[in-house]
């Protein structure tokens, strides 16, 4: 098998504590990477998250990052009109160097593919709910969901359009990658007590959509302006929200028929014939995230028409998030799948990670590109990496790439050229 890419993120403070040269020279000769790109906004999450301590980083033994700074440079006349604007590191190591530069210049100067990610979050969720509420999406009962932002609310439209754009136009990257939050899916439901049998984890999560998100104002106005009757598509979506999360104690009258429905075997295409209003609510919200990656698509092509735009998918039910692949894949350039399976104990033969590439395959198409994650931290092996690209030799895709740097060993680096010969993958040359 031939493929094209093979990807390694790296974070502002992996740059700052280690020289990049040193991690760099570990990334090409252990794992054949020929493609590196900075976290470049990245979410509240300690570090390394699947283990305690790092593991390569020489300076410190962990570390706990700043809630959605900008780790590079941006021009702030091109925010004067957004409600907006990109915060950046208030720490004294962090702040004034310009870490996708940094990162940039060693790729150019190493031959190297060069990109920038911004992960889940965009903007400080404390910082929002203080200020302005507004931005953030709203549950059913009108309260604001943290760290989920809506697409349709027309100022945060405008900072993320412009912060996609201007992240490409100042910086020299190949790629720009998300995997930023969708609309909220809500929680799973669960069957409500002293019920003997799993609960399809499918079912659970369709009917958890009606505790998500957005059923803000501003979601209300372009619904209406698509075509729905929002006000009863909400009175319809409500009656369920009450059966989902009804308790012994909790709307306790609807209880019984929850504990029917969860230990039942109605489909899912059974529970959307009897709620045409959970139909449409996903429609239009998948509707919302086509829209919103064609203005981000449209805005990072008209400032560098080269410049890649890649999704990294995260989601075990992207379409219960808004994501219809099929959809929004004119508007991608590339998917990055980041199933983790090899950090826990494999039991299913990997089948989880190649149906989710088979899934997005099948959307994308075979011209664009689709890389395969896999987890080169704690709990994973240098045999399961070998496994788990042995599998992925089989599926096609057309590169890797390494989650995460900061939490990987050496012998779990180099189970990757190892797999390669292995299994006969070649990386192309050239990039
Ligand atoms: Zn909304």
């Amino acid at each position: 098998m031939i493929i094209h890419e093979i990807a390694a993120s790296l974070y502002p403070w992996d740059l700052h504590d280690e020289p990049i040269d040193r991690i760099v020279d570990k990334l090409t000769e252990d794992s054949s990477v020929n493609s590196i790109y900075l976290v470049g906004v990245m979410h509240y999450e300690k570090r390394p998250l699947t283990s305690l301590f790092y593991t390569q980083n020489p300076t410190r033994k962990w570390y706990a990052p700043e809630d959605s700074r900008v780790y590079y440079g941006l021009d702030p006349a091109a925010f004067a009109g957004t409600k907006m604007k990109p915060q950046h590191s208030e720490r004294d190591f962090l702040r004034g160097t310009d870490w996708l530069d940094v990162l940039v210049e060693c790729a150019r100067r190493r031959g190297l593919k060069a990109g920038v990610e911004i992960s889940h979050t965009f903007y400080d969720t404390e910082k929002a709910m203080r200020e302005m509420p507004d931005v953030l999406q709203k549950d059913i009962h009108g309260r604001p969901i943290a760290q989920h932002f809506c697409c349709n609310n027309p100022d945060v439209r405008e900072y993320m359009r412009v912060l996609f754009a201007q992240t490409v136009k100042e910086h020299d990257v190949d790629f720009i990658q998300t995997c930023m939050m969708l609309f909220h899916q809500g929680e799973p439901v669960k069957t409500p007590w002293f019920l003997p049998n799993e609960t399809d984890p499918k079912l659970s999560a369709l009917l958890g959509v009606v505790t998500g998100g957005c059923f803000c104002e501003h979601c209300r106005r372009e619904a209406i302006a698509m075509g729905y009757d929002w006000d009863a598509m909400v009175e319809a979506l409500r009656a369920l929200e009450h059966v989902a999360t009804a308790t012994p104690y909790h709307h306790n009258d609807q209880c019984l028929s929850l504990q029917l429905l969860m230990d039942s075997n109605l489909t899912e295409a059974g529970l959307l014939l009897e709620y045409p209003a959970l139909q449409s609510f996903l429609e239009f919200r998948a509707r919302s995230i086509t829209s919103l990656f064609r203005d981000i698509y449209g805005a990072i092509k008209r400032v560098k028409p080269q410049v890649e735009f890649r999704y990294n998918n995260y989601l075990r039910y992207p379409e219960l998030a808004g994501l219809s692949y099929p959809h929004a894949a004119p508007y991608l350039d590339s998917v990055r799948d980041s199933d983790y399976t090899e950090q826990r104990p494999v039991t299913d033969g990997f089948a989880y990670k190649r149906h989710t590439l088979n899934k997005i395959r099948r959307a994308i198409g075979c011209d664009k590109p689709l890389l395969a994650a896999f987890a080169v931290r704690p709990n994973a092996t240098p045999q399961i990496i070998r496994d788990s690209i042995g599998q992925l030799a089989q599926v096609g895709v057309d590169g890797f790439s390494l989650g995460h740097y900061d939490g990987s060993t050496r012998p779990l680096l180099r189970a990757v050229r190892e797999a390669m010969e292995e299994y006969d993958i070649t990386l192309k040359e050239g990039l």
